[in-house]
């Protein structure tokens, strides 16, 4: 009810913005020049679709230049608009300074609903929507690379590389054009769960410290705490998966788009999405209890409520009645600005999205230095590895019989032997951005008494990196 007196989706990243640089020493000018989003492209394209022309609306925003390319999603959704784009971009800038990847921040959208096409319309749509981004240089290995966001996914990013590549037939490097490819088009191992992953991670690292677990008022570790998830797409299916089945969270409730799934001991998230593949919605999945109205089950008790939907769903409408210990915010904005002090005040923990969700950007770098080295991560030492581990192996056995000592066992040995391959490679590669990009926060976070919460933590060490960048740049 109280939803229209909240700010927008930009103002809301620009009222979080401004509360961090309240608390920082930068000039008014270069405070400006780093909040304002630097361009944002709309384009109007028509394509012949079912006997006539359709007109589609698409955006790329370009946000900060201060490294590039710039990097950025593109979403599919009937509600893209200019101002979730640029606040989707402004956020990229943040989300790159603080994981330090050495991106500008960008994001696109198309205004459509990807269920209302068949695959060779949105193939056609798509192409058609590169073309008009590529011919701007809004894709380009060295300017411009897109990855998936809500409504895309690899199918998605395999066409818009296939049509840069039509484009720009002598381009050596323009598989890294865009990332979030197919591994047979380019892409990288662990890329389509990076996101779901990185949540996995940033929960692991939060868990990993006692003042932190106790400042959300709870005990012990992920093992048995119950989570609730909103949105079981991408995002939020892995990172349920991830949680349930590695480190033996509960995932007691799941909201969707046609209501919610509900239940103490536990739900099985693959059945879940087994189900939702198979009829389209969570309705009438029979293993647990279903609730027509999704807000039932964003509000009930919970440890860990993860938005991993959209934006927005935490408002002024519903913040006091939210009873989750910790949010972990799997979506972009999923919290308005004025719920985020309601929370804030009732003691809630929010891990913010610039952290939360940067597992996706994270691989996507990865997957863009692989494009750019032309070669799989792993490929030369691989087996090298494996050689000096068997000496290693052989030597201990020699000695371990010559003092009658007993043998190594063979799980060690066969744990042991392996070398790192591009899937194991790319787990530690995110793993440790999680990580350091954590303790970065947490360092401001409990380093400051000026500093209450993650978020504007992780505004002061994003909007300090990109201060930095521009004032090394003479600016
Ligand atoms: P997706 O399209 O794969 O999944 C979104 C899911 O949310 C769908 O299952 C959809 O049915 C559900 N949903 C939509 N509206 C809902 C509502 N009102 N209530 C409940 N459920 C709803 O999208 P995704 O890629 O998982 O992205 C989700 C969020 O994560 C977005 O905010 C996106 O910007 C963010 N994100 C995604 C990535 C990525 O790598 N895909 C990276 C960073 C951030």
């Amino acid at each position: 009810m109280a939803r229209h007196k909240e700010p927008s989706f930009r103002e809301s990243v620009d009222i979080m913005f401004n509360r961090a640089v309240a608390l920082m020493d930068l000039s008014p000018g270069l405070e400006e020049k780093i909040r304002v989003c630097n361009a944002t492209y709309t384009v109007r394209f028509g394509v012949r679709l079912r006997g006539g022309i359709q007109t589609f609306t698409g955006y790329r925003s370009v946000h900060s230049e201060h490294m590039e390319p710039v990097k950025g999603g593109i979403r599919y959704a009937t509600s893209v608009n200019q101002d979730e784009v640029e606040a989707l971009a402004a956020l990229m800038t943040y989300k790159c300074a603080l994981v330090e990847a050495p991106f500008g921040g960008s994001k696109g959208g198309l205004c459509i609903d990807p269920r209302e096409y068949e695959e060779h319309e949105l193939e056609q749509i798509t192409r058609r929507f590169a073309y008009e981004l590529a011919k701007r240089d809004l894709i380009h290995p060295s300017q411009n690379v897109p990855a998936p966001d809500m409504g895309t996914g690899e199918r998605e990013m395999a066409w818009i590389a296939d049509q840069y590549m039509r484009m720009n037939t002598t381009d050596i490097n323009g598989r890294a054009c865009v990332t979030g490819k197919p591994i047979n088009q380019g892409g990288i191992q662990g890329r389509t769960e990076a996101t779901g992953r990185g949540v996995q991670y940033a929960l692991r690292e939060f868990f990993r410290d006692k003042t932190d677990i106790d400042k959300a008022g709870m005990s012990g570790k992920l093992d048995g705490k119950r989570v609730i998830v909103q949105g079981l797409g991408n995002v939020g299916y892995h990172a349920a998966k991830f949680l349930s089945e590695e480190d033996g969270a509960l995932i007691t409730g799941i909201i969707e788009r046609d209501g919610a799934l509900h239940d103490e001991s536990g739900i099985n998230v693959e059945a879940v999405r087994e189900w939702m593949n198979k009829h389209g919605g969570i309705a009438g999945y029979p293993d647990a209890r279903h609730h027509e109205d999704g807000s039932d089950v964003l509000e009930a008790e919970c440890d860990i409520l993860i938005p991993a939907a959209m934006e927005g769903v935490i408002n002024l409408s519903n913040a006091k009645r939210i009873k989750a210990k910790l949010i972990i915010e799997a979506a972009n904005g999923p919290i308005t600005a004025g719920a985020d002090e309601v929370l804030q005040k009732k003691g809630v923990v929010i891990i913010p999205d610039m952290y939360a969700n940067a597992g996706g950007v994270t691989v996507s770098y990865f997957e863009w230095v692989k494009n750019l080295s032309h070669i799989r991560f792993g490929r030369m030492q691989r087996r090298s590895e494996e050689a000096r581990a068997q000496l290693i192996i052989d030597e201990l056995e020699r000695l371990s019989v010559e003092k009658g000592m007993g043998a190594l066992s063979e799980r060690f040995k066969s744990e042991y032997l392996r070398g790192a391959g591009e899937l194991e490679l790319v787990r530690s590669g995110l793993d440790d951005t999680m990580r350091t990009a954590y303790q970065s926060m947490r360092d401001v976070w409990h380093g400051r008494s000026d500093v209450a919460d993650l978020r504007t933590a992780a505004y002061l060490v994003a909007i300090g990196r990109v201060a930095g960048s521009y004032r090394a740049k003479g600016l």
